[in-house]
C-alpha cells in the first residue's frame, strides 16, 4: 500500500485516492480542426513508461481536490507531489 502526500491534508492511505490517469493531458485548442485520427489520439493514447510518471491523483475519501503525482512505476517510490497548475520538478517550461 501506498502513503500519498495530499497537498492539504497530508499523508493519507492510498485506500482514500483515486487515480485519474497520465497528468498534463491538454484538449486541443481546435478540436474541430483535428482528424479523426488525431482525436481518437488525444482521447486514448497515454504514455505507459517503465519509470517516472507524471500522473493525476484525487483525494476522493477526503478533501476530494485533484493533484499531480510524479511516481515511478516500478518502485512505486512518490518523488513528488505537486498541485494541478504548477510545474512538475525537474521539468523546465
Ligand atoms: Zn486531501
Amino acid at each position: 500500500m501506498l502513503l500519498i502526500e495530499c497537498p492539504w491534508c497530508g499523508e493519507r492511505s492510498q485506500q482514500e485516492f483515486t487515480c485519474g490517469g497520465e497528468a498534463h493531458i491538454a484538449r486541443p485548442a481546435a478540436p474541430d480542426a483535428l482528424s479523426d485520427a488525431d482525436w481518437a489520439d488525444y482521447l486514448f493514447m497515454r504514455k505507459n513508461p517503465k519509470g517516472r510518471h507524471l500522473e493525476q491523483w484525487c483525494h476522493t475519501a477526503g478533501c476530494r481536490r485533484w493533484f499531480n503525482v510524479a511516481r515511478d512505476t516500478v518502485s512505486y517510490e512518490i518523488a513528488h507531489v505537486y498541485k494541478v497548475g504548477e510545474t512538475p520538478p525537474g521539468v523546465s517550461e
